[in-house]
This record gives C-alpha cells, sequence and structure tokens, in this order.
C-alpha cells in the first residue's frame, strides 16, 4: 500500500532535468520484478477493548508490596522474601518491574547485598556447590 505513495511522485522529476546524467524517467517497476508483498504482519484481530481502549495491556494499578504490607519487614536475614526481587540471573529486579517505592528499593537493594555476603543468597548463578 505504501510502496505507490513513495514512488508515484512525478513532479521531482523536473528537478534533476539540468544533471544529464541521471535519466530523468524512472524505470517504471515490472511487476515480475518484485514479487507481491509478503504479509509481514498477520491482520490484526479485532480490540476487544473497544474504540477507547488504550495499549494491548491492562495496566494495573502499581502498588508497594512493603507499603501496602506495613508487617512486612525487608531483612537481610530472610532469603525467601530477598528472593522474589532477584531475577532468575540474580539480579536485583528493578522496582518499574516490581512496582516498589523507592524507599522500600533502596532498603530491598541494601539487604540483597548484604544477604549476599551472608551468602545467603547468590552472587551469580555460575556459582554451585
Ligand atoms: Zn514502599
Amino acid at each position: 500500500m505504501s510502496e505507490e505513495t513513495k514512488t508515484a511522485a512525478p513532479e521531482a522529476a523536473k528537478v534533476e532535468t539540468k544533471s544529464a546524467a541521471k535519466p530523468t524517467e524512472r524505470p517504471v517497476r515490472t511487476e515480475g520484478s518484485r514479487p507481491t508483498r509478503p504479509a509481514g504482519r498477520p491482520e490484526r484481530p479485532a480490540r476487544r477493548n473497544g474504540p477507547g481502549g488504550r495499549g494491548k495491556f491492562q495496566r494495573r494499578r502499581k502498588f508497594c508490596k512493603f507499603c501496602a504490607d506495613t508487617s512486612l519487614k525487608i531483612d537481610h536475614k530472610d532469603p525467601v522474601l530477598l528472593g522474589q526481587f532477584v531475577s532468575e540471573r540474580s539480579k536485583i529486579t528493578p522496582s518499574r518491574v516490581t512496582s516498589t517505592c523507592a524507599k522500600h528499593q533502596r532498603q530491598l537493594t541494601t539487604a540483597v547485598k548484604r544477604a549476599r555476603i551472608l551468602a545467603l543468597l547468590a552472587f551469580t548463578p555460575l556459582h554451585h556447590d
């Protein structure tokens, strides 16, 4: 569809009249030169959200786990809790993923680092046994 709008510009050729080296007329593309456009994108499925729906995803309300549950304490001696905020590669999951607030993310980071020193959490998944 968009290919036709790009190539169809006969007025642009007038500017190039001085430079004789270039042929003024563009070779018209024969039909055989290019196969029919491969379907790069399949037909879009019908949106379920309706006209007002924005984006693919229903955005969840962000909430910090530790703010929501004040009884939950960030403790560097609790590897089970801290393990929830560490990725498979033993990296600390960013707060934009876990939706932890800045205050608790800071505490969490410190706790994870402390737990690593105490060998309660792994620095790297490469070290086993
Ligand atoms: Zn919080």
